[in-house]
């Protein structure tokens, strides 16, 4: 993890009543290189590999911290398994529906509902949520 990061990380811990922990810096480091957006346990087992002596419970407890700060957010899919994401801004999801895999939809899928679909006249939006199901490649392959 760079200087910058680090420094930017810090602060925001701080300001938010938390601590910068050896710990916390690695959770926050696999969310940020992570290529889908993991549950805990996929957290947990890719910080183990660098910390083998780091539990679950505290894994866990360090992605609620930065969830508080406002450093990424959870996201709870549609099977009900909470994900962790790096990204706070609002965007939507592709998820697979087999092992849970999940990315960022493309920037142009967002912005406006798409048209097709047809909101009832009487009815105001005021926020919507898209999840995209399907099935990754590993899955589609076996
Ligand atoms: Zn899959
Ligand atoms: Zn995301």
């Amino acid at each position: 993890m760079g200087e910058e990061t680090d420094a930017t990380l810090r602060e925001r811990l701080v300001t938010a009543g938390g601590h910068l922990t050896r710990q916390r810096c690695a959770v926050y480091s696999y969310l940020r290189r992570a290529r889908q957006h993991p549950t805990a346990e996929e957290v947990y087992l890719g910080v183990k590999k660098e910390m083998p002596r780091i539990s679950l419970a505290t894994v866990y407890k360090n992605l609620e911290a930065l969830v508080n700060c406002g450093l990424a957010t959870k996201v709870t899919a549609g099977d009900g398994a909470a994900r962790y994401d790096i990204r706070t801004d609002h965007h939507y999801h592709s998820r697979c529906l087999k092992c849970g895999w999940m990315v960022d939809l493309d920037p142009e899928a967002e912005g406006a509902l798409p048209e097709l679909v047809r909101v009832p006249s009487n009815f105001e939006v005021s926020q919507y949520r898209i999840e995209v199901l399907g099935f990754c490649s590993d899955c589609r392959e076996g």
